[in-house]
């Protein structure tokens, strides 16, 4: 590295660490790693450290870094107009608008733009109390909808924080067979036994104040859980019984991540509201949003939605929604994502988990798996979350970058990641997981 280089990246650093108040941080504690470049699976520094990016930041990066496509369209979008207020139409908006309700079920066919995931969880939250005129809105524990007033306080994991918005909200138990709230054995038990939960929810708390039935159709955060067969069939039967809106959070799930466009498709279910943002386009420019079924589409027809954002449908957005589409149908990525999770990351962590007794269980679908961390297989005991940060740093060291959450490493390749590069991260898994020494644990 030479002298300049080293400047650079130093400067970057020091920069950071004296001007910029992070996300989710004490700000003293952090040392944060310096990212200058990337492309496909990989980024890097400018001090010679290159990463294979096994985080897709914070699962975003759908079609990997850097797509050509992509950038150009960014690029050709720039130098026509760069910025232009909502109540305009614009090419770019509205073939954006096009391409996911192409790729949405049938019967929903308008969209919503917001700057992201946790403001269309907040829209579609207000679409479901304005077209239902009820005010409650029931999530799982284990999830998580975004950061901002009404959608932390949908997150499960965050109840506690004090928060205005908290009124209406109402927690239950989803799926989670490996650590099941309802005493199951098999995928069938805990099926049936959370759907029957969830009706004593509903009805303990009063159909008729229920707008919403908020859920991600395989939690993300909380753990990749995929629900059982026929979860989100009873959840989607349950909401019509009682008339609730149900809306699927598919803002980490969809566009790709589990191999097919949208996460509760092979499930079988329309939702009413669906609310996304990052493999929408990868994240390359701030975008999410919420497509909307025709029925709650028809409610705000003739009465005005009161719900709006300076940057809806942002065009620089819009035209990298566009480009990043097209080249994941053309290219074949969603494909990929099914291939890859079924052919080599499932097979490769099952026979990882064989081998190591830390792994408790592994999990997931297409490219949205979750390694679960245990000191003791019987007791199902998790490993220490102080523990699991040690070994996302090794894994750095590594030369990969891990998303880890509580007692979990999730293994979330950008979709176009090829067999190859996930045969080289489960050697780093394999070779961190396998010195990892845990007090209590057999070999
Ligand atoms: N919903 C889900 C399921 C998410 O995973 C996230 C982000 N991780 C959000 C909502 C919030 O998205 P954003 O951070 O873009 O606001």
């Amino acid at each position: 590295m030479s002298t300049l280089e080293s400047s650079v990246h130093e400067r970057a650093y020091q920069l950071d660490r004296q001007y910029v108040f992070h996300s989710w941080s004490a700000q003293a504690d952090l040392d944060p790693m310096v990212i200058t470049g990337g492309s496909g699976c990989r980024v890097w520094d400018d001090a010679g450290r290159s990463y294979l990016d096994f985080s897709s930041q914070m699962v975003n990066t759908n079609i990997g870094h850097q797509h050509p496509r992509v950038v150009a369209a960014i690029a050709e979008q720039a130098q026509t107009l760069c910025t232009i207020a909502p109540a305009t139409a614009n090419l770019a908006r509205g073939e954006a608008a096009k391409r996911i309700v192409d790729r949405a079920p049938d019967g929903l066919n308008k969209v919503f733009f917001t700057n992201g995931g946790a403001d269309a969880v907040e829209n579609a939250i207000r679409m479901a109390r304005l077209h239902t005129g009820r005010d409650k809105v029931l999530s799982t524990y284990r999830s998580y909808h975004g950061n901002t007033g009404a959608a932390v306080v949908a997150t499960g994991d965050w109840r506690r924080v004090p928060n205005e918005f908290a009124r209406g909200h109402v927690h239950f138990h989803g799926p989670y067979l490996y650590r099941s709230e309802f005493w199951a054995s098999t995928p069938e038990q805990e099926c049936e036994r959370a759907l029957a939960h969830l009706e004593r929810t509903i009805v303990a708390e009063g159909p008729a104040s229920i707008a919403a039935i908020l859920l991600e159709s395989v939690p993300g955060t909380a753990g990749i859980m995929v629900p059982p067969p026929g979860y989100l069939a009873g959840v989607r039967a349950l909401a019509d019984k009682y008339g609730i809106v149900y809306i699927a959070d598919e803002v980490m799930a969809g566009f790709g991540r589990t191999g097919t466009w949208f996460a509760f498709e092979p499930h079988d279910v329309v939702p009413d509201l669906i609310a996304f943002a990052k493999g929408v386009n990868s994240g390359y420019v701030p975008i999410g949003g919420v497509i909307i079924s025709d029925a709650i589409a028809e409610t705000f027809a003739h009465r005005v939605f009161p719900g709006g954002l300076t940057y809806s449908g942002h065009p620089l957005a819009a035209a990298s929604v566009v480009a990043a589409l097209d080249a994941m149908s053309e290219e074949g990525i969603v494909e990929n994502a099914a291939r890859v999770g079924a052919e080599v990351i499932g097979p490769e962590l099952e026979a990882l988990a064989a081998q190591l007794p830390i792994i408790g269980e592994v999990r997931g679908v297409g490219v949205f798996w979750a390694i679960e961390l245990v000191t003791d297989r019987a007791t199902r005991e998790p490993l220490p979350a102080a523990q699991v940060a040690g070994l996302k740093s090794e894994l750095a060291a590594r030369g990969l970058l891990a998303f880890t959450a509580e007692n979990r490493i999730h293994v979330v390749p950008p979709c176009i990641v090829s067999d190859d590069e996930v045969r080289e991260a489960m050697a780093i898994y394999r070779e961190v997981l396998s010195s990892t020494t845990i007090e209590g644990v057999t070999k």
